[in-house]
């Protein structure tokens, strides 16, 4: 096993000199570079919702990325770096991630040409040939493998939504029905696109391990002001139509590796956990799993009666209910990166999701404490998605 984010690479190679790597501009130029993709492709602009904030942001990090990782050498050669793995399965991830748009082939050459006319504009004395050879190699990638996926999978899948359960003014429960096979590992997430929301895709994890009648459950807080998690929570019920995009995440169930197990979930962070934790437990091995399930009140651990039928009938998983905000009888007082620091984590595989800073904190705690990156799994949120 190893500890591996599944957002994008953290750690950029050789900076070359380009504009995309110029923070100073890069608002001003991805705004120019989209208005200029759409004004010359008109299909293109109806792939992406109506707020563009986030989405020039997040183009603007992956051409940072491409250009400081792919272009070729800046002293004149054209050798380009040596080939980096891990950024290459990044790169067909997310052409295989592109496909829920509705990108096409064809359209990489639009890209390129709106983003040779944004550097024109904003880096007009600077040769071109560094990014663009780095954005031809990644459209290489990216293409290849979205092919690959064409021929084995949808580019998105339609579900009809079958359960809805409110268990707190904010989680709700989701059961969802695909009606084509939709296949994910334990542990993994999807996207989630509503009719309300056109366009705007948000990642949930699934809750549960493959079941023979395909369904997938899924755990979603309303975030404050939130699109698609308040319409899923709020405005959602059975007969509604969602669509899926494919599964992604690297936290999957680590079933062959027979080590008792410690699952560490904050809030709705427990969703790949439960699933992990039941695959294991379906597997038939007797390996003993410990559930921690952490919340700020007893009233938002929204999914304790379930995990106590789960004990029940597997008594080798532990489920350790946890408060931080308030004492409550049959809960642990703390946070779960303090309890993680108490935990047994002594030849342990260790899942740990969450919030983003939780995971960041436990993580913190657990290399602290010894445990070795190759027993700990998490994911972190990255531009895939
Ligand atoms: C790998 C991965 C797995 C995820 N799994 C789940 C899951 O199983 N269940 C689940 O409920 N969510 C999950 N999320 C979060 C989910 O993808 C959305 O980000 C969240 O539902 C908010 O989407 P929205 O459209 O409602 O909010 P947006 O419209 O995107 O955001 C509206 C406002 O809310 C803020 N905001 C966005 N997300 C959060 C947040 N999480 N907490 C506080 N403020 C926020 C934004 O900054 C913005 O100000 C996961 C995220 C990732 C990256």
């Amino acid at each position: 096993m190893t500890s591996h984010p599944s957002g994008s690479p953290q750690t950029p190679g050789p900076v070359t000199s380009s504009f995309f790597l110029n923070n100073a501009v890069s608002d001003v130029a991805m705004t120019y570079f989209y208005a200029h993709l759409f004004a010359a492709e008109p299909e293109i602009s109806a792939m992406f919702p109506a707020a563009m904030h986030v989405q020039r942001q997040r183009f603007y990090r992956v051409l940072c990325q491409i250009t400081a990782r792919l272009a070729d050498c800046p002293d004149g050669t054209d050798a380009g770096p040596p080939e980096d793995p891990e950024f290459t399965s990044y790169l067909a991830e997310l052409g295989r991630a592109h496909r829920k748009f509705g990108v096409r082939k064809e359209h990489y050459a639009s890209f390129r040409a709106a983003l040779r006319a944004t550097a024109d504009k904003f880096a007009p004395r600077r040769p071109a040939d560094q990014w663009e050879s780095a954005f031809d190699r990644a459209a290489e990638i990216m293409i290849g493998a979205a092919q690959e996926d064409a021929a084995r999978a949808p580019a998105w899948w339609t579900a009809e939504v079958t359960g809805h359960e409110q268990r707190t003014p904010q989680v709700a429960v989701l059961t969802v029905q695909p009606q084509e096979p939709f296949a994910y590992l334990p542990g993994q997430h999807l996207s989630v696109q509503t009719p309300r929301w056109p366009r705007l895709w948000r990642r949930y994890s699934v809750a549960n391990a493959p079941r023979a009648d395909g369904t997938l459950t899924l755990h979603v807080r309303a975030v404050a002001g939130g699109l698609v998690s308040t319409t899923l929570v709020h405005h959602t019920a059975p007969g509604d139509i969602v669509l899926l995009g494919r599964a992604e995440g690297t936290m999957t169930a680590g079933t062959e590796s027979g080590r008792p197990v410690l699952c560490l979930a904050g809030g709705t962070g427990l969703a790949p956990l439960k699933a992990i934790a039941e695959a294991i437990t379906g597997s038939g091995e007797r390996r003993e799993i410990v559930l921690y399930h952490g919340a700020r009140s007893e009233s938002e651990l929204y999914d304790l009666p379930a995990l106590r039928r789960m004990e029940l009938e597997f008594p080798w998983l532990e489920v350790i209910p946890v408060t931080s905000q308030e004492r409550a009888a049959g809960t642990r007082h703390g946070t779960i990166p303090a309890l993680a620091a108490r935990a047994g984590v002594q030849d342990r595989d260790v899942y740990v999701s969450g919030p983003d800073a939780m995971i960041a904190r436990t993580v913190q705690v657990l290399r602290t404490l010894g445990v070795p990156a190759a027993r700990l799994r998490y994911d972190l949120p990255g531009e895939i998605g």
